[in-house]
């Protein structure tokens, strides 16, 4: 609980209804998209930036630890309060498309499908689409670096990124960057910023660029009796010169949950290839595919286009959420590894479901080498000890293959522990003065990124 002076002085800001303190009401900001779970003092929800500035500036006055948070899809823990308050950005919702600028302005409350939507009346195409679109917010995507299917050919939010509006721990409100396409003028803190997880400043509007439409689009659904297979069909499709718009991968345990009504006893792995561009290119693109994966051992390849090749993209947005189909708790990892060692990595993940006895789902953004081995238990079954071992053996199977801690999630509360061995103690010390010159007290997001207490 904040005390009741410090709750009027919230009120004061954003109004009594948008300070919440209510048991019930907090529980809903207790957790996110993941397996952790904490507990607000209080959750103060601003309806513009200058609110947030002052929220900010007030909760560090009383020395009030701040948590910022969007639509709580995150896999990391990132949005869940150790200590202190949440502020939750969901109100700041402005967007404009600025047509002729290929740019559009976002409030940080924006879900990513709305700016999708936007962007494509205009003709125009926002490529970052994480699995949670229709939920998760823009403020969210930035702070995480979010990535998505797209991520291969069109590169992930960093890469959309052109400036910022950001509120610092002490209420400082600071623009980065700008509307231009190109900026070479110094340090680029709107990219420092992104992927910093709240821990730097709270967004709360970003300039986002925009491209065009591609023209027509197709999919290719690719079936394999075997997941090694499928795992050198992607580096032979890459490598083949192909550059597909998304290229996912998912193995028998995934398939058997989100694809249930299509195979009642799926096959070892599919291989989802979506291509864009002139129709020319995409028929040529996609029959190009279908001959790769039918020589890299394919019992199926085929072409979809239209709303079939939609069904393909909606089938891959439901995996995530569908892997509690077979078990009662799952914990959805994220790494990356360097494209040649895909093979490898999925090999490791299969000896190492063998030896801890857990169920690992994998699936992923193959063509990024990003994975999200999929960890699926019944705790009557299945004890803390051997969901540890898995967790601690994904990491370490990734850092083997010369992989990132994280893809696209972030580091969050949950990966902290991995984080100094993932980066190096030297650059760990730098980021730790980066870290002191935004919030010198620790006021942001405490325990992310950071092993909480440091
Ligand atoms: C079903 C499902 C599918 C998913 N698929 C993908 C995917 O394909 N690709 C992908 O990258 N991720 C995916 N995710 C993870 C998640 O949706 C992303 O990390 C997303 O960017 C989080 O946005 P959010 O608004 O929910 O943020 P939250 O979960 O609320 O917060 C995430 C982090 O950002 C910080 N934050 C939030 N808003 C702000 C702000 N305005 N200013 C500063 N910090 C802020 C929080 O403190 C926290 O550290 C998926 C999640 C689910 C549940």
């Amino acid at each position: 609980m904040i005390s009741s002076s410090i709750a009027q002085v919230f009120a004061k800001i954003v109004g009594t209804k948008w300070v919440l303190t209510d048991p019930a009401e907090l529980t809903c900001y207790a957790r996110d998209a993941s397996v952790a779970s904490g507990r607000p003092a209080a959750v103060v929800v601003p309806g513009s930036s200058a609110e947030v500035s002052a929220v900010l500036k007030a909760a560090a006055e009383a020395s009030i630890p701040v948590t910022p948070r969007g639509a709580g899809t995150g896999l990391a823990g990132g949005a869940v309060p150790m200590e202190g308050i949440v502020l939750a950005l969901t109100r700041l919702r402005g967007l404009s498309v600025h047509k002729r600028d290929l740019v559009a302005s976002v409030g940080a409350g924006v879900a990513t499908q709305d700016l999708h939507a936007a962007a494509e009346n205009e003709g125009l195409f926002y490529p970052p689409d994480p699995s949670s679109a229709s939920v998760c917010t823009i403020g969210g995507n930035v702070a995480t670096n979010a990535g998505g299917p797209h991520g291969f050919k069109y590169g992930v939010t960093r890469d959309y990124l052109l400036g910022l509006e950001v509120v610092l721990s002490d209420g400082t409100l600071i623009q980065t960057g700008g509307r231009t396409l190109k900026n070479a003028a110094g340090y680029s803190l709107t990219q420092l910023l992104c992927g910093s997880e709240g821990t730097l400043g709270v967004v709360t509007n970003a300039l986002l660029r925009l491209i065009p439409l591609p023209e027509e689009r197709a999919g290719v659904l690719s079936v394999f009796d075997d997941l090694g297979a499928a795992a050198q069909a992607v580096l032979e499709i890459i490598n083949g010169g192909i550059c597909p718009s998304a290229l996912e991968i998912m193995d028998r345990t995934t398939l058997s949950c989100a694809a249930r009504d299509i195979w009642p006893a799926p096959p070892a792995a599919a291989l989802l290839v979506e291509i864009d561009g002139p129709l020319e290119v995409v028929l040529r693109r996609a029959w190009e595919t279908e001959t790769v994966c039918r020589g890299c051992g394919a019992r199926k390849a085929n072409t979809a286009s239209g709303g079939e090749a939609s069904d393909f993209a909606g089938l891959r947005r439901a995996v995530s959420g569908s892997l509690t189909r077979l078990f009662p708790l799952k914990i959805g990892e994220d790494v990356a590894v360097p494209l040649g060692m895909l093979p490898s990595f999925i090999d490791m993940m299969g000896s190492l479901s063998a030896d801890t006895g857990v169920k690992i789902a994998v699936f992923g953004h193959a063509a990024d080498g990003n994975l999200h081995p999929n960890i699926l238990f019944d705790p009557r079954d299945i004890d803390a000890v051997q969901v540890e071992a898995a967790i601690e053996g994904i990491f370490q199977a990734a850092f083997k293959c010369g992989g990132a801690l994280s893809g696209e999630h972030g580091v969050g509360m949950l990966k902290s522990p991995f984080f100094e061995q993932a980066v190096g103690p030297e650059t760990i010390a730098l980021m730790r003065g980066i870290k002191k010159v935004f919030d010198p007290h620790g006021q942001l997001n405490p325990g992310k990124i950071w092993p909480h207490g440091e």
